[in-house]
């Protein structure tokens, strides 16, 4: 196998994604760092990701919304690593198999959640990831996200590689996988224990540590 690379939120990071509340925080604080104060219905449309009512809102209010998603992206992610840091949130234990992986083969991470997360991720834990790729910090990079497979070709690219398997825990991350043509491996955990998938999966797993032998298996192949 050339190369395996790793969903991020619910496969490393515990738990399928960032806490409401970190994007709650970073909106207050983007919103006040470009001095304007919104009744609470924009405020919450602020929070959300739909790109087109966040440009509309910014344009009422005078701002530009390209600076608006960036602020609240920075805060996120500055909120996000405070978490990890003080182990608010947690890594789950079988992640402790990722250097020896990556002894073994090339791995990377690539995620749908941001690039200043992923990049965070990779040198705190220093799991030995070739590359790390997250979306880029603008309504743009927010579209070009799984199922989109832009990010995980750009790895691929930038490892030199054309095949391997990519880990994930949801059905955008298989499809993703697919249309990168990757195999692809479903990682169960509690969280997504009954979660139908849209695709069939190459590869079922209950623990990250079965990668071992997958790899082994493959390599003898
Ligand atoms: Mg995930």
């Amino acid at each position: 196998m050339q190369a395996i690379l790793f969903d991020m939120d619910g496969v490393i990071l515990e738990g399928p994604r960032t806490d409401p509340q970190v994007y709650a925080d970073a909106t207050s604080y983007a919103l006040s760092e470009l001095g304007i104060d919104p009744a609470s219905e924009q405020r919450e449309a602020f929070r959300g990701f739909d790109t087109d009512i966040i440009t509309d809102h910014a344009a009422t209010h005078g701002i530009d919304p390209d600076e608006f998603w960036q602020l609240k992206d920075y805060r996120a992610s500055e909120l996000t690593h405070e978490r990890v840091r003080s182990g608010e949130r947690g890594v789950y234990d079988d992640v402790e198999v990722l250097p020896e992986l990556a002894e073994r083969t090339t791995t990377a991470l690539v995620t749908n959640n941001r690039h200043r997360t992923a990049e965070f991720v990779g040198d705190h834990f220093e799991f030995g990831f070739e590359s790390v790729r997250g979306r880029d910090p603008s309504m743009d990079g927010y579209q070009r996200r799984k199922p989109d497979p832009y990010y995980l070709d750009e790895t691929l690219d930038e490892l030199g590689v054309d095949g391997g398997l990519y880990v994930g825990d949801s059905g955008v991350d298989i499809t993703a996988g697919q249309n990168a043509d990757l195999e692809t491996a479903f990682v169960r955990r509690s969280h997504n224990r009954s979660t139908e998938l849209p695709a069939e999966p190459d590869y079922e797993l209950e623990s990250l540590t079965e990668l071992l032998d997958l790899l082994e298996t493959a390599g003898s192949r």
